[in-house]
């Protein structure tokens, strides 16, 4: 039977446990001089899409590197799962660094999360398609006195209104790389340290991707038509895509960026030819262990390692 995950991006807060459609009616409103103005900035816990990141870099006129740096935290969106990004908030304190008197300093770029609240998205796949699948839920903190406005609208025009449906058009294809992820489970198991970097730099640090995708080492590899190179050299969102392409491929085997044949075989060739070295270099350190233990006396009972030649594999030291 097919079961239904959903992924609720605001982890710390009290999330009205009803799931709806875009069609639900919402009571709020959020204006300047309202009494609670920017007390949802005050105590900060927001996720970044890929394309927040790229909003955000350009408005602040910064390399995505620097931006992540400076402004964000990585943080796993499961134990030992895959790379996510949070805001990191004002020096010892909980507020967004971009909180002003005014209201929200990068407003026009205002990451994804915000532009939700107070609404939450359940971005969730059954186990038995690829596709995901959206519905709502509602947050209503105390302190949020939005919800007492007499303000009606459904949470597919509120949607509209904040800009989203560009935000979650270009989180698509990122959301469906993390849900993916996470159903493969522990079967797969846990991506290795390489994979990870990979990963986060691939979704979130769009200009060092940039410097790969334009390195020779990647052209070595993977074929690509000049008009296809300068499409996603030329855009940071097709280059954004494009990575998550190159994820899908490099971590479930799905390919459509052409690869290098030769270069592929070179490439297993190499890794063949490391192998055996690896192994003989092992079996040397091995070779020279046991020689110095021989020449100190030791022998493998003395090492404390006892010698199990039991059937019933009892030890002989037992
Ligand atoms: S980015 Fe803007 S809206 Fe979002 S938490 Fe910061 S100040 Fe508030
Ligand atoms: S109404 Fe809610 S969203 Fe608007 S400023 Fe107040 S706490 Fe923030």
């Amino acid at each position: 039977m097919s079961s239904l995950k959903p992924d609720v991006p605001f982890p710390q807060s009290p999330v009205i446990p009803a799931q709806v459609e875009g069609s639900h009616q919402i009571q709020f409103s959020c204006h300047k001089g309202i009494s609670c103005w920017n007390a949802c900035c005050a105590n900060i816990d927001i996720t970044l899409t890929p394309y927040d990141v790229i909003r955000l870099k350009k408005h602040l006129g910064i390399s995505s590197t620097d931006f992540l740096r400076e402004y964000t935290v990585p943080y796993e969106l499961e134990k030992d799962g895959i790379a996510g990004v949070k805001f990191r908030p004002v020096e010892n304190g909980t507020a967004c660094r971009f909180m002003t008197p005014e209201g929200c300093g990068v407003y026009e770029n205002r990451p994804t999360a915000c532009r939700y609240y107070p609404v939450a998205l359940l971005s969730m796949r059954r186990q038995d398609e690829y596709v995901d699948r959206q519905s709502y839920a509602i947050v209503k903190e105390d302190h949020c006195k939005g919800h007492e406005v007499a303000r009606t609208i459904t949470i597919d025009d509120y949607r509209t209104e904040q800009g989203l449906p560009e935000y979650d058009d270009l989180a698509r294809g990122w959301r469906q790389l993390v849900l993916k992820k996470k159903s493969s489970g522990p079967s797969i198991g846990a991506p290795s340290i390489k994979s990870r970097q990979l990963f986060f730099m691939a979704c979130y640090d769009v200009d060092t991707f940039h410097s790969f995708v334009e390195s020779e080492a990647f052209a070595k590899l993977f074929v690509m038509t000049e008009d296809e190179r300068t499409l996603v050299l030329g855009d940071d969102v097709e280059l954004m895509q494009f990575a998550f392409r190159f994820l899908r491929q490099v971590l479930f085997g799905e390919q459509s960026i052409a690869l290098n044949e030769e270069a592929a075989k070179a490439r297993l060739e190499n890794w063949k030819v490391r192998q055996v070295e690896i192994e003989r270099e092992a079996a040397e350190r091995r070779a020279k262990l046991e020689e110095e233990m021989a020449k100190e006396g030791f022998n493998e009972e003395d090492s404390g390692l006892g010698v199990c030649n039991d059937e019933d594999g009892s030890c002989a030291k037992d």
